[in-house]
């Protein structure tokens, strides 16, 4: 047993300001899991990447938080009318750095905009805007509050995130309006809600990955079982730096 694994955790980026910005569950939850987490702002769009990719070398585990809408010309498509706003600092720093964890099997856990990012990072796809994408869709843009579990998910049995929380069905909240829509080559999806939305990705024949759609961070201080994917995360992140 060394010391604590280090997380990385991607930061978001203030629009006008271009402040980094992270809700401190983030840190929290990781730290609450025995990580050591570390923030990971995104560096400005003409920022060579040889000046930050580096950290990927210090890092057990990579978190990746949820955020805005990913440009739909990262899987090749153009925009609908329903996109959200985009941040392309935020997109070339967390596509590039996930996908140089995923070559190197460092365990990765992607939340909400988190899973999206994997998904594309991958060679996904993703719908940009559920609600007319979607016909029949749930409401997955809750009005209720952040902690508040607003529909369920069907874990796949067998599925990583069926062995994270023990159980088939989980009530979650729900913060999104895009989704993803093609698997990348390899994963499998390993929740869904009623309405057949993808909620969890994982890559069974590869590293320790998994993305989940709902925002566990925001219930753990709640409901101790959505530290479960936290765990997973350190735990993994832990067992892949003693390989
Ligand atoms: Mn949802």
């Amino acid at each position: 047993m060394g010391s604590a694994p280090l997380i990385g955790i991607t930061m978001g980026r203030d629009r006008n300001t271009g402040a980094a910005t992270i809700s401190p569950d983030y840190p929290f939850g990781v730290a609450e899991s025995g990580g050591l987490p570390v923030l990971l702002a995104a560096p400005g769009i003409r920022v060579p990447e040889d000046r930050w990719l580096g950290i990927i070398d210090r890092l057990d585990g990579l978190l990746l938080s949820g955020g805005p809408d990913i440009d739909p010309a990262e899987f090749g498509e153009q925009p609908l009318c329903g996109l959200g706003a985009v941040s392309p600092e935020r997109d070339r720093f967390e596509l590039t750095l996930t996908r140089e964890a995923l070559c190197r099997r460092i365990p990765v856990l992607g939340i909400c905009r988190g899973i999206q990012t994997l998904a594309v990072a991958a060679g996904g796809t993703l719908y940009q805007d559920i609600n007319t994408q979607v016909a029949g869709v749930l409401k997955h843009r809750q009005e209720a509050p952040y902690w508040h579990v607003s529909h369920t998910v069907r874990l796949t049995a067998g599925s990583a995130v069926f062995a994270v929380h023990g159980r088939e069905e989980v009530a979650v909240n729900s913060f999104h309006h895009q989704a993803v829509k093609g698997l990348p080559p390899g994963y499998e999806a390993t929740a869904f809600s009623a309405d057949g939305i993808i909620e969890a990705i994982e890559c069974p024949s590869g590293g320790p990955v998994l993305g989940v759609q709902w925002h566990p961070e925001r219930i753990w201080a709640h409901d101790p079982l959505h530290l479960a994917v936290f765990r997973w995360l350190v735990e993994a992140a832990g067992a892949s730096r003693e390989v």
